[in-house]
């Protein structure tokens, strides 16, 4: 009795767990979930987080996904170290200008300064491309495909955020080098499908696959294409992930000098210097994925990423049930949960006795497990259990008999819905907008404007200067209350057909060329 006191006091203290709304303080709400779903931690260094396994499994399932797809593309997974000598880093001139507020410096090891600073990578184009310029000798050495998984360091300034913007994250870099231009072209899109899919067929989080103005491309890079995400609740854009076509930018006899003899020459003569592609995709993608789906119970996982798919919980047992009773009904959750992985489903059965079945449902909601079967002595009897869904609370009871296919299937359509009413969401806040004024309310929405765009650097400053005046003066560090470009969408088709020379840009009275996403973003 003294136990069960003990376990109505825990769960009353529970009743509240995430305590502050999703709608009344988003980032309270964030840090909140990330900490009561067991998913991270505060590190004594700031900007820096500790992934727990609950988020770190996800980050794996992403891995092993990802992998097993880049392999198909011949791509191979390497390792580079960390430090990089100045004088590589600040070889290529723009690269250097993007990345050098960011870049983190070794200066002293024990007692001695270094002769030398060195330098932690932000990422690793300037430390890999001398090796590549040694190996690829001969066009019959390309296409050079190497990918690694490692952590990278850009000492942001702006405030840190868990996940998505944070001092030291974990990625993967593909770094490749390619005989003509056109193969570079095919790989950056085949790259960027499946970021689209790791957001939308993992992690069910809707992206518009596009390309980056001038001004938001990578620094030395040719041009950059990006999946773009949305946070609802903050109105805000999130670069998803971004494939870099580099060009022969770094290849190029000043920079890394990686050339070939060029095999279509017909002088035999000719050379071509190597193109080349970069392309990340980082543990922002968990961030997301938790301010999108997220409620105010806690976590919502979708089911394809959650390391527990489904959660059984013996229910009904009270102070007259018998130890055989309760044996009977525990081990019926332990037998669903042992047949329920035997079809792939991962499933567990929660037997702890020193809690209420109340306490469990908060429990593993808090955490997000996509879904909760409750086993009682009436369901015993009627060979059936109450399924409960995280997404929507929905409840039905299914016969035991079929749940190696029903369960299976259910799963499917969580992951479905939680995709659907997300991209409804993000679509619905997608305004079209042609005249100027129409800008900072749209913004002030929460949506994003959609705008036929000149695609001039100048005036995408314009818009950001402009559209950013009326707010409150904030802290430098906060996110910026002006809206640039997030991404030219590839499928145009949404949008009213621009006409050449009659459809003229809000921002700025010339010509339009294609609708451009401008919103506010992280
Ligand atoms: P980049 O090399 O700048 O194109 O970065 C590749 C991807 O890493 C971006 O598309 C972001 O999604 C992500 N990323 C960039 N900076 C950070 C950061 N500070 N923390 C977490 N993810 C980041
Ligand atoms: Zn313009």
């Amino acid at each position: 009795a003294k136990k069960e006191k003990e376990a109505a006091k825990i769960e009353g203290a529970v009743q509240i767990a995430i305590g502050i709304k999703k709608e009344v303080d988003f980032a309270g709400w964030y840090t909140n979930v990330l900490l009561k779903a067991d998913m991270l931690d505060y590190y004594s260094v700031s900007g820096c987080y500790i992934l727990k396994p609950w988020s770190y499994n996800i980050w794996e399932i992403i891995q092993d996904w990802f992998n097993k797809e880049i392999r198909e593309l011949g791509v191979q997974n390497a390792y580079f170290p960390m430090f990089v000598s100045s004088k590589v880093l600040e070889r290529e001139k723009d690269h250097i200008e993007g990345f050098s507020p960011e870049v983190a410096w070794v200066t002293r090891a024990g007692n001695s300064d270094l002769e030398e600073p060195i330098a932690i990578r932000p990422t690793s184009e300037t430390a890999m491309y001398p090796y590549y310029a040694k190996w690829i000798k001969s066009h019959r050495d390309l296409p050079l495909k190497l990918n690694q998984w490692n952590s990278v360091v850009r000492w942001e300034f702006k405030n840190p955020q868990p996940f998505l913007r944070t001092r030291e994250f974990l990625w993967q870099e593909g770094h490749t080098a390619h005989l003509t231009k056109p193969e570079a072209d095919t790989e950056v899109r085949q790259i960027l499908e499946l970021y689209r899919q790791v957001y939308e067929d993992l992690l069910a989080v809707p992206v518009i696959p596009g390309v980056k103005s001038e001004k938001e491309k990578f620094a030395g890079g040719l041009y950059t294409t990006t999946v773009e995400g949305f946070v609802p609740t903050s109105g805000r854009g999130i670069q998803a992930a971004t494939s870099h076509c580099l060009g022969q930018n770094f290849s190029r006899p000043e920079m890394f000098n990686i050339v070939v003899e060029d095999p279509n020459d017909p002088t035999g003569q000719g050379k071509t210097y190597v193109w080349q592609n970069s392309w990340g995709l980082s543990t922002r993608a968990i961030g997301v994925m938790v301010m999108i789906h997220g409620d105010n119970q806690g976590l919502v996982l979708p089911p394809r990423v959650a390391s527990i798919q489904v959660v059984i919980v013996p229910c009904g047992i009270t102070a007259k049930t018998s130890d055989e009773q309760r044996k009977t009904i525990n081990d019926k959750c332990e037998e669903v949960a042992q047949t329920l992985k035997k079809v792939g489903v991962k499933a567990k059965a929660d037997l702890r006795d020193v809690y209420t079945p109340g306490f469990k449902f908060n429990d593993w909601e808090q955490k997000g497990v996509p879904l909760r079967l409750e086993i009682g002595p009436a369901d015993i009897a009627k060979q059936q259990t109450l399924t409960v869904r995280r997404d929507t609370g929905v409840k039905a009871p299914i016969p035991l008999a079929d749940i190696t296919t029903s369960v299976p299937q259910l799963l499917e359509t969580i992951h479905n819905d939680m995709f659907k009413k997300a991209q409804d969401i993000y679509f619905s806040r997608l305004k079209q907008v042609t005249k100027w004024e129409d800008i900072v309310p749209t913004l002030d929405n929460k949506c994003v404007a959609v705008i036929p765009w000149c695609e001039e650097e100048a005036c995408e400053d314009d818009i950001k200067e402009r559209s950013g005046r009326s707010a409150e003066p904030q802290d430098e560090r906060a996110p910026s209350a002006g809206a640039k470009s997030l991404c030219i969408p590839f499928d145009q088709s949404r949008w009213t057909p621009i006409v050449p020379g009659q459809t003229k840009c809000p921002g700025c009275g010339k010509d339009a060329k294609r609708w451009t996403l401008f919103g506010r973003s992280y």
